[in-house]
């Protein structure tokens, strides 16, 4: 029988708050109620933002916490050229699409449409789709701007790709962290709209490198917040397009900060190094969150 593997993902663009805990904590205690394994991994694809004062606050964090993982520690940068063999494929196959347009043009574009685009779809973080200029335009214009030297990043035709999919793409949901039963979840992609799959630097996106990393680490079962729930349908869809066999999921509760509001790393004062050097101890911070 294969061991069931688990893993925690922070991204090293900020300092890791009592959410992090939450879902390290959680992923080691369902790992070892399974007998099976834990992973760390660093996602840190975002090169701009992610420093390795950042990612040292994370091991110093974790270890302090009481977190074990397995070694070696997959960092994202470091394996920019797997990404960008499976984003060549989605090329190949004409899923994805160089998009052109600035956030300015998108929003000049918007504002253009009818009632000053108050009518126009957003995804479910509120942030509008991206206009269908770009899926339309030729193939020959398409080459001229990237040989102009035109930036771009490479865009998901999701209704291209949901033709391919079979029809009722779903994921296996666990309703609880006891993972006694689970649910099927509908996959609705669509909600996003032509999502990025590679930026303009870089040859990956969040999306794709969580899938092809959860493909290659083995990753069976993924626990992360609730806030990622309907981002699943996407990397269902992209599992899907480049055949890699999808793990189960179980989105957990999000802690709340002091306000009653999501916790962001911006907030200095759930952040686990304040906390430890306020004198809060590993076993209070456990209780905080309710673990
Ligand atoms: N790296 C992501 C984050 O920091 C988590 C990705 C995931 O768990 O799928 O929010």
């Amino acid at each position: 029988m294969t061991l069931l593997t688990f893993r925690f993902a922070p991204s090293p663009n900020g300092e890791l708050h009592l959410g992090h805990a939450y879902s390290a904590l959680l992923n080691q205690e369902m790992a070892a109620r399974a007998g099976g394994r834990l992973l760390l991994r660093i996602e840190d694809i975002d090169i701009a933002r992610c420093t390795p004062e950042f990612e040292a606050g994370i091991f110093r964090d974790l270890k302090w916490l009481g977190l074990g993982w397995e070694e070696p520690v997959r960092r994202q940068s470091e394996h920019f050229s797997e990404y960008r063999a499976m984003l060549d494929r989605l090329i190949a196959e004409e899923l994805v699409y160089p998009a052109f347009m600035s956030r300015g043009e998108i929003r000049a574009f918007i504002a253009e449409t009818g009632k000053r685009g108050r009518d126009w779809p957003l995804d479910p973080d509120g942030v509008p789709l991206y206009p269908p200029l770009d899926r339309a335009l030729p193939m020959k214009e398409r080459k001229w701007r990237i040989a102009e030297g035109r930036p771009f990043a490479w865009r998901l035709d999701v209704d291209a790709a949901m033709a391919r999919a079979p029809s009722g793409l779903s994921w296996v949901e666990f309703t609880d962290e006891t993972m006694a039963a689970t649910r099927t979840v509908e996959a609705r992609p669509q909600a996003w709209g032509d999502v990025i799959v590679a930026r303009r630097d870089i040859p990956t996106s969040y999306h794709l490198a969580v899938v092809v990393d959860d493909a290659l680490q083995g990753v069976s079962h993924v626990v992360r917040g609730q806030d990622l729930y309907s981002a699943t349908g996407v990397q269902r869809l992209l599992q899907d397009l480049l055949g890699l066999s999808p793990p189960r999921y179980f989105h957990h509760r999000l802690i709340p900060g002091p306000d009653g509001r999501k916790l962001s790393k911006s907030l200095r004062d759930t952040g686990l190094a304040a906390l430890r050097q306020a004198g809060m101890s590993p076993q209070e911070v456990r209780q905080l969150i309710g673990l």
